[in-house]
């Protein structure tokens, strides 16, 4: 009689409460997704990850063949059968693109891209494309750069439909925009559907870009200027990548979780923070071969109840 149990009650909310968190933190990786997309599911799975990065076409072509139904169907159910949920998922568009550009021919073409991987997702069932903001190469200021690359967000999400674009943080190599949350914040207030957009924020390229997270108040100070900036419900995904450059260098290159600058000590934090409940995290670092056990490991860090 439930009147005679309570703490067996207690004991059973207490079960599906650290289910429920547990099922919350989605760790994965940038898996391959060769000869066809529907290897991706496949491969995530035997990584034991609980989400994954895929690119959904040849990222340095400017033209990939369109997907089979026979493709489709496998992708769908192989992410039906493995219990991959589109939250889980963050395709990463191809690298050729470039929104904010000043040449009007390749912008042409970097939309028209965009558009294609959009309807792609699409297709496969899924509702975020990863998507770095783009670079203005020396010739054109940021601020141009930065409302090219909104209206051509704006345009893309125009001709399609469903699909959120998700913008990614850059190190600042080069010429290359985002690298502050204030610039994401300035390209997002000029698009129109704002429900239709999001950013990933990469550790690694945080990191040489200047944010400092690997000390706790330099955790906190980040997450207050993206909260101040962009507001906390705007962050989509992430990607768990350690750095092999110092702070601030703004020169993109990962390391293994724990063997960059950032330190172990910085992605458990993170782990643990809710702010990482619900939204894909990715690793794109170059221990491949060691990815099952980084996502094991990094799975333990996020004890609720413990
Ligand atoms: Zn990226
Ligand atoms: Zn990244």
């Amino acid at each position: 009689m439930f009147f005679f149990a309570p703490e067996a009650v207690f004991a059973k909310k207490c079960i599906s409460l650290h289910f429920v968190m547990t099922r919350l933190k989605f760790i994965g990786a940038h898996v391959g997704a060769e000869p066809s997309v529907a290897v991706a599911p496949r491969e995530a799975a035997a990584l034991g990850a609980s989400a994954f990065a895929f690119n959904l076409v040849d990222p340095q072509r400017w033209a990939s063949p369109a997907y089979t139904p026979a493709d489709v169907d496998s992708f769908r159910m192989a992410c039906e059968q493995l219990g991959f949920s589109p939250a889980q998922i963050l395709p990463h568009s191809a690298f050729v693109i470039n929104l904010g550009g000043p040449d009007p021919r390749k912008r042409a073409m970097s939309r028209r891209l965009l558009i294609d991987e959009l309807r792609r997702c699409s297709l496969l069932g899924l509702a975020m494309l990863n998507l770095h903001p783009g670079a203005h190469l020396g010739k054109i200021s940021e601020d141009e750069s930065i409302s090219l690359i909104a209206e051509n967000i704006n345009a893309a999400l125009d001709a399609t439909e469903g699909v959120a674009v998700v913008l990614e943080n850059t190190a600042g190599q080069g010429s290359n925009l985002g690298y502050t949350f204030a610039q994401l914040a300035g390209i997002i207030s000029f698009v129109h559907d704002k429900s239709r957009v999001g950013v990933c924020v990469d550790t690694a390229h945080a990191f040489a870009a200047g944010y400092d997270l690997s000390s706790p108040q330099g955790y906190q100070d980040m997450w207050a200027e993206f909260d101040a900036t962009l507001g906390p419900s705007v962050l989509r995904g992430m990607h768990i990548n350690d750095s092999q450059r110092a702070l601030g260098s703004r020169i993109d290159r990962h390391a293994p979780v724990g063997e960059g600058f950032i330190g172990e000590e910085a992605f458990r934090r993170l782990i643990a923070d809710p702010r990482t409940d619900g939204i894909p995290l990715i690793l794109e670092t170059p221990d491949v071969d060691r990815w099952r056990q980084v996502i094991a490991r990094l799975a333990e860090w996020h004890s609720p109840h413990e």
